[in-house]
């Protein structure tokens, strides 16, 4: 057999943070608004104007506090800001604010699952710093976009724990589950990007720069495990280096032979103050923070006694999940609400790839069309149609089932008239089934569907005609 060559992934993951304004002036934070006018949320500190100095947002401080809890870091309760000095016009002033020897929380774990089991990702360390500039390239010159600039983010590093794209996808997910659990991130709004470090046996470490998203990390993993193997296979050298993702075209190209840390000249910024986290704000802190992914998933599997997989899938949003307990509290089954929620909803979010708050559902209309099911009213496939066509027209279930004419459920009696004018109708298909044919038998099912415009059960017309046909 081959031998495996062992693959060493880890993960620096930048996310933009949900606050009102920027780290240290009272800009707006231009991450989080559409189409605001290129250099329009801007002041003088954030384009770095001599003489200015900057003010710690605190709002960026609790959220940033929350995320290093929720990963199960250690916090350092006190800690300051350096300057990594970088000459490069994407930030004004020649450096960027950074925490570098001292970061909000070490030390911390996330658990992810893949198709191999369980495992810990650990995290080495998480800080604050500020976003630069947005840089857009033509031909002949370069547009710079300040508006981004001193906005806040949290960096996320991981230790060197992924051993496949798999394990990436799991960890980027949970990532952002818990970041969107403690109100610091809003998927729909802002973006995150991921500078992915890899090396695989016999090679040097090689690092991706500035992936966006989840699904291009993995894409991008996959891609670098096969190139770097190739090397080593032609007994060739991967040297260290830096190589940028170019998502056009799903290759990663070599930017630069790697600068160290020490090129970068961190010194401790003078304009901030040294900062200490008291024990009565880290106290307040922690009691805000909401019962975490991991705990629900369990809570739910012990309280609800359904599954891991659809524990899971009910607890990927927040909303959702308060969605499914609502649904049980007024009284529909924990079978029903599972299985619409967990499973039909998930797949029409994932369909539409919008979150369920985004969506602008309310509640009220999932639940109303559940109860519509659990007493009988419609059958499945027709339950499965209301329920997507309240996403595509923003309507209550009562308005969509006059809209579109959902019919009601019939009785076996009723199916009962319809399977008899089919039998009569279609003697060839009644022939082929009495002499073993079964297709047949799904000819006739479907056409009493058809008769009855799909307000048959599936299950109910296929018994009926059964026992019809036995006569
Ligand atoms: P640096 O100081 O050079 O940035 P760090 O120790 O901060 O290095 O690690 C940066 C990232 O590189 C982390 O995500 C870490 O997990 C990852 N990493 C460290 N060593 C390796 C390795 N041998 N192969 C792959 N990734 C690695
Ligand atoms: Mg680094
Ligand atoms: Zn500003």
């Amino acid at each position: 057999m081959e031998k495996e060559i062992r693959v060493v992934m880890g993960l620096e993951t930048h996310v933009q943070l949900n606050t009102k304004t920027k780290l240290f002036c009272s800009c707006l934070n231009a991450s989080y608004l559409d189409e605001l006018p290129p250099n329009s949320a801007v002041c003088d500190v954030c384009l770095g104007m001599p003489g200015t100095k900057p003010v710690i947002n605190k709002k960026v401080i609790d959220l940033a506090l929350k995320i290093a809890l929720a990963l199960n870091c250690k916090i350092n309760q006190q800690f300051f800001f350096s300057r990594k000095t970088y000459f490069y016009p994407d930030l004004a002033k020649n450096y960027q604010i950074t925490q570098y020897e001292i970061p909000l929380g070490i030390n911390g774990k996330v658990k992810i699952r893949t198709s191999k089991g369980e495992k810990d990702i650990r995290i080495k360390r998480i800080h604050i710093e500020e976003d630069p500039a947005k840089l857009i390239h033509r031909n002949e010159y370069t547009l710079i976009d300040y508006n981004r600039s001193g906005c806040p983010l949290v960096e996320i590093v991981t230790e060197p724990d992924f051993n496949n794209a798999e394990e990436i996808r799991a960890y980027l997910t949970k990532l952002m589950q818990i970041v969107q659990y403690v109100d610091a991130f809003d998927s729909n709004k802002a973006t995150f990007k991921s500078d992915l470090n890899i090396s695989i046996e016999g090679g040097e470490r090689v690092e991706v720069k500035n992936i966006t998203g989840i699904k291009e990390v993995e894409i991008a993993a996959n891609y670098e495990i096969l190139r770097q193997k190739n090397i080593i296979l032609r007994n060739g050298k991967i040297e260290r280096e830096t190589r940028r993702w170019d998502e056009n075209r799903n290759i990663t190209v070599s930017m630069r032979k790697k600068e160290t840390e020490e090129d970068y000249g961190y010194i401790f910024d003078p304009d901030l103050p040294y900062i200490e986290l008291d024990a009565s704000y880290m106290e307040k802190i922690k009691s805000s923070l909401p019962e975490l992914p991991d705990e629900k998933i369990a809570r739910f599997m012990r309280e609800y006694g359904i599954n891991i997989k659809i524990a899971e899938s009910l607890v990927y949003e927040k909303e959702v999940a308060d969605l499914f307990e609502k649904a049980v509290k007024e009284g529909i089954e924990v079978k029903h609400a599972s299985t619409w929620i967990g499973v039909v909803l998930r797949k029409i979010l994932n369909y539409h790839n919008i979150s369920y708050v985004a969506s602008s559902i309310r509640d009220e209309w999932v639940i109303d069309v559940i109860k519509l099911y659990q007493e009988g009213r419609f059958n499945d496939l027709n339950t499965e149609m209301i329920m997507r066509k309240i996403f595509d027209d923003k309507m209550p279930p009562q308005e969509v089932i006059r809209k579109y004419g959902f019919k009601e459920k019939i009785d076996r009696e009723k199916i009962k008239e319809h399977a008899l004018q089919v039998i009569k109708k279609y003697e060839q298909a009644v022939q082929d089934y009495k002499t073993g044919k079964e297709k047949a038998l799904e000819f006739l099912v479907g056409m009493v569907l058809k008769e009855t415009k799909g307000s048959a059960d599936p299950k109910d017309a296929r018994e009926v005609l059964i026992e019809l046909l036995q006569k």
